[in-house]
């Protein structure tokens, strides 16, 4: 099962809570283990930072019963994932069978039922009741014994440093699921003669488990040509609801007929990309076929809605990109394909100014966008309606997704939006102005040391540790620019990185 775009992603999925114990200490203990259980999915389930269902599993106390679960729940579509806690002590190589058939993203879970010691009453029973803190010890060393990628988390469930946490996970888990049931339409190839939007499409569908199919811009010219004057008066109802229209594109304006175009190309995409199942698409300026416009406003409400897209046929950020809208989903913020475009190196602090020819996604605008229309050379045909805003300020992520010909790296960075230092009349596409940390020098410098993409996907909805928790999922290289990173540091963990990952990957 999949969820498509402008739904709810997180609907009918689960996380299964596998709790682990062993028949030592007979049914007594194992109710009250099951009711501790019962307890802590209670509260895991309602934390309102937790998106996905929780949902409880019997107690476990034999190798059988834990590899019944761990097959029950690779093989259920909608459980996309497994929270593991040791209540007791649960000998774990009772868990090899089950964990060796997992295969799904695993979250160790290493708390306890009672948040205070009874000092004044605690008691042997009381002792082997509540022995997580070595019993999940037992497991950690299983797990990190067989090479498990995983997440471990630590703490009270009521606190709400672990409920984000598990949320974050919940939420990386969400994005793993709709990346590896994520179905790609590049129309047209890539753009000619670009090397970092090349990739390994066959590795790709092995590694995250998007499938990724070029159709001829012409099938989708076909789905253009096809919408009825109703669906265009529709949708053009909906940007003057949304945004500032320019008088020009409203219904009598000069240039109305640009956003009867645009209307069009957006309900042929829509049409095509949901009778075709795809949860993101890319397209190129060189092969617009019989396109009118380079599609802006369309590919920009598509966005919005929570398809990933990427410009210029880059199908790795494409799919990073509906993965992140997946993962932010319902969250503050908003999530958008991005370029850094030009830099600002001075007066002040120096600033990166983010953008695209015209594919910005609304949900990062800080106000309500302007819909406009205006010339563009590239692409060689009608002048393009486009959304115009800035992004709004605070923190954000930027993250890029690079083929390095045996591997993936993902490359990300922590930055701050900024408003822009004067207002930009001139500049007719969305933007976003960002301050980089710990400096521009820096951040760029190690950039270009990892081999990051120009393209990447921008966040202020999703942020490290949930990209972290997605890294670990599809068990792929992440390095992070931070306000810690130095530029000596950052080339000493690449070159690490690299003799890891090529030791780890085998022959
Ligand atoms: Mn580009």
């Amino acid at each position: 099962m999949t969820a498509m775009p402008a739904t709810d992603p997180f609907d009918g999925l689960e996380l299964w809570f596998l709790t682990g114990s062993q028949a030592l200490y007979g049914p007594e203990t194992l109710d009250q283990v099951a009711a501790q259980s019962a307890a802590v999915v209670g509260q895991l389930d309602a934390a309102s930072d937790v998106p996905v269902r929780i949902v409880a599993r019997p107690v476990l106390t034999s190798a059988d019963a834990i590899r019944r679960a761990c097959l029950d729940a690779a093989h259920d579509d909608r459980c996309i994932g497994v929270i593991a806690w040791m209540h007791t002590f649960s000998p774990a190589k009772m868990w090899i069978g089950g964990l060796q058939v997992l295969g799904k993203p695993l979250l160790h879970l290493h708390t306890q039922a009672n948040e205070s010691l009874p000092w004044s009453t605690i008691d042997m029973d009381f002792m082997n009741l509540n022995q997580a803190a070595h019993g999940d010890r037992e497991l950690g060393f299983l797990q990190t014994r067989m090479g498990l990628e995983r997440k471990s988390v630590f703490g009270h469930v009521s606190d709400p440093a672990v409920q984000a946490s598990v949320g974050r996970w919940a939420r990386a888990a969400a994005g793993h699921h709709a990346l590896r049931t994520l179905s790609l339409a590049r129309f047209g190839d890539n753009m000619r003669d670009v090397a970092v939007t090349e990739g390994d499409k066959v590795e790709a569908e092995m590694r995250f488990g998007v499938s990724v199919n070029t159709w001829g811009v012409n099938d989708l010219v076909d789905a253009v040509a096809a919408v009825p004057e109703r669906q265009v008066n529709e949708l053009i109802e909906q940007h003057l609801e949304a945004y500032d229209v320019v008088d020009a594109l409203r219904p009598g304006g000069a240039q109305h007929e640009s956003l009867r175009v645009a209307a069009a190309i957006e309900g042929g995409l829509r049409t095509f990309l949901a009778d075709g199942g795809f949860g993101a698409f890319t397209t190129n300026f060189e092969d617009l076929g019989g396109l009118r416009q380079l599609p802006g406003l369309a590919v920009q409400r598509l966005m919005a809605d929570g398809y990933g897209f990427g410009g210029e046929g880059d199908w790795k950020t494409s799919a990073l990109l509906r993965a992140l809208k997946v993962m932010g989903a319902g969250l503050p913020g908003g999530t958008s394909f991005m370029e850094d475009y030009t830099y600002h190196l001075g007066p002040g602090v120096p600033k990166t100014l983010g953008a695209h020819m015209l594919e910005v996604c609304p949900s990062i605008a800080a106000d309500r966008p302007s819909c406009e229309v205006h010339p563009l050379a590239i692409g060689d045909r009608e002048d393009p309606v486009r959304l115009v805003f800035d992004a709004a300020p605070g923190p954000a992520v930027v993250v890029g997704l690079c083929d390095l010909g045996s591997r993936f790296r993902l490359v990300g960075a922590e930055v701050d939006t900024v408003p822009p230092d004067e207002p930009l009349p001139a500049l007719p596409v969305a933007r976003a102005v960002w301050t980089s940390r710990p400096d521009l020098r820096i951040a760029a410098t190690a950039w270009l040391t990892a081999g990051g993409p120009h393209h990447t996907v921008y966040s202020s909805a999703v942020d490290r540790e949930m990209l972290e928790d997605l890294a670990t999922m599809v068990d792929v290289e992440l390095v992070t620019i931070d306000a810690a990173t130095t530029v000596a540091g950052f080339r000493d963990r690449l070159r690490w990185n690299a003799a890891w990952y090529h030791l780890a990957q085998g022959l």
